[in-house]
């Protein structure tokens, strides 16, 4: 999984030669430590970079070159001391290629009283001059987060701190590669989509592959290889007495595990960050891959069932930018509902493939028969998951354009044992209530596949959204039916 400790955003610090070598000393000195303070901030992940102050437009377009073209700078963080005519910006942001968070804030936290003058006014003037930088970003229609506060507040690090992680999910985004065995499902509308389209606007490749070419890898697998792995999964995990050695099924334990290694492998081999399969395309394949794709996910993988590449991609995304957060990130998919008056949840859960990283408590590892596909019964992980507050987004292709929706959940612990249910599971409340958040998920045309998130926000997605330039439903607590069907109206026309 990526470190992102490794990467860098720059903070990059606006002002011109008016004010003479020794109020520009001190623009520095204040810079230096606004970007040490933010470098040093527990709620951001990432390194910050103190970059000498910009004053004329040829510093400002060299800087914003240097940004586009430096391996590990994920984003820049732009902050105007003092006054930075924005017509110098112009040919800077013109050519700047990745996220820009705007700090508005000042070195001072209080205003000095006493010994308040002009040269003080002069110097600690971000109060307008981050207006003319507004200005200008606004008036080039360009997408970027506004934060506004003293940058040793709490809550200013931490909006930093999440539109960093946002950051750094679309910095792995670009250049990334996920592979596709067999096609989607047969006939399923929102699991497809433009795949061209996608590469334009996201940065990532969907490719495809034979199922024979994953089968030819995994055929690969050695007798020592699956050994280590099965001791690894006597580790981990609560085996099923079938599945143990001498038992009826340690065969199938055996086939998943070997399934496990050639899928590793075949992804390792390709660099790619995800995957998605299908049982409609398992020839070859002794089961659906199942405690495989459960334990690929758990380490960083991207995973959409059914051939849904952009939930794959969703997800991995999502894992980068959760990285070192608790709590995981997951596939999943509305399965069921419980309409209790006044206790009405969701079941969320899928065939086999939910990531352990959202787990309660160890897994058990189990056997049971798959109803379709036509296969040998798959290997599974089992598991509960806890309460609190989670969110699912999706990510549907419109025609003309992406939608990110997102929906605030709070999880609920399960009340009941479910003891004829073979796969991993999750209950949610969704906000603001299940009919209200249902219907506006469904009129906003939400996939049944989601990324299921326990430590993102709605702001983590909102970033997110805004880095990719596409449009970002939320259904939260505040949520109205009638609003929410006016934004998608109105939502249609500005992105025609
Ligand atoms: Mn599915």
């Amino acid at each position: 999984m990526i470190n992102l400790k490794e990467l860098e955003v720059w903070f990059v610090t606006g002002s011109q030669h008016l004010y003479g070598e020794e109020t520009l000393n001190q623009v520095a000195e204040h810079s230096r430590q606004i970007a040490a303070t933010l470098d040093a901030s527990t709620q951001i992940p990432v390194k910050i970079i103190f970059k000498p102050t910009v004053k004329t437009t040829e510093e400002i377009y060299g800087i914003c070159q240097e940004v586009n073209q430096a391996e590990n700078c994920i984003g820049v963080i732009a902050w105007m001391h003092t006054f930075s005519p924005a017509k110098m910006w112009i040919g800077g942001l013109k050519i700047l290629q990745k996220p820009m968070l705007h700090l508005h804030t000042q070195f001072n936290r209080d205003i000095p009283w006493a010994t308040i003058d002009m040269d003080f006014m002069n110097l600690n003037q971000s109060a307008h001059g981050d207006r003319e930088f507004g200005f200008i970003m606004t008036r080039m229609r360009l997408n970027r987060k506004v934060v506004v506060g003293h940058f040793e507040d709490e809550e200013v690090q931490k909006s930093v701190g999440i539109w960093a992680r946002a950051a750094a999910g679309w910095f792995d985004w670009q250049g990334a590669k996920f592979v596709r065995f067999g096609d989607n499902m047969r006939f399923v509308a929102v699991t497809d989509g433009d795949k061209v389209e996608a590469e334009l606007k996201f940065g990532y490749a969907v490719n495809t592959y034979g199922i024979g070419d994953l089968v030819e890898i995994i055929n690969q697998t050695t007798d020592a290889q699956i050994d280590q792995l099965i001791e690894e999964y006597h580790a981990a995990y609560t085996l099923a007495e079938s599945l143990q050695k001498g038992g009826p099924q340690f065969i199938s334990l055996k086939e998943a595990a070997k399934i496990e290694i050639g899928l590793r492998t075949f992804l390792q081999q390709g660099n790619y960050k995800g995957f998605t399969d299908t049982f409609e395309d398992l020839h070859g394949l002794a089961q659906l891959p199942g405690i495989a794709t459960q334990r690929l996910m758990a380490e960083g993988y991207g995973f959409g069932g059914e051939g849904d590449w952009k939930t794959a991609a969703l997800v991995r995304a999502m894992k980068v930018m959760g990285s070192g957060l608790p709590g995981g990130n997951s596939f999943m998919e509305d399965y069921t509902y419980h309409f209790e008056p006044n206790n009405s949840m969701v079941l969320g859960s899928h065939m086999l493939e939910i990531c352990p990283s959202i787990a309660k408590g160890k897994p058990t590892c189990e056997i049971h028969p798959l109803g379709i596909g036509g296969k040998a019964d798959p290997v599974r992980l089992v598991f509960n998951v806890a309460g609190g507050p989670a969110l699912n987004a999706s990510i549907i292709d419109m025609g003309n354009r992406f939608r990110l929706l997102v929906n605030e959940v709070e999880a609920v612990e399960p009340e009941h044992d479910l003891p004829n249910l073979p796969v991993a599971r999750v209950l949610w409340k969704p906000l603001p209530d299940l009919k209200t958040a249902c219907a506006a998920w469904i009129y906003a045309g939400g996939a049944h596949h989601t990324g299921y998130s326990q430590n993102l926000t709605a702001e983590h997605l909102q970033d997110f959204a805004d880095i990719a330039g596409i449009e970002c439903v939320l259904i939260d607590q505040d949520t109205k039916l009638n609003q929410l069907r006016n934004e998608l109206r109105w939502s249609e026309a500005a992105y025609r």
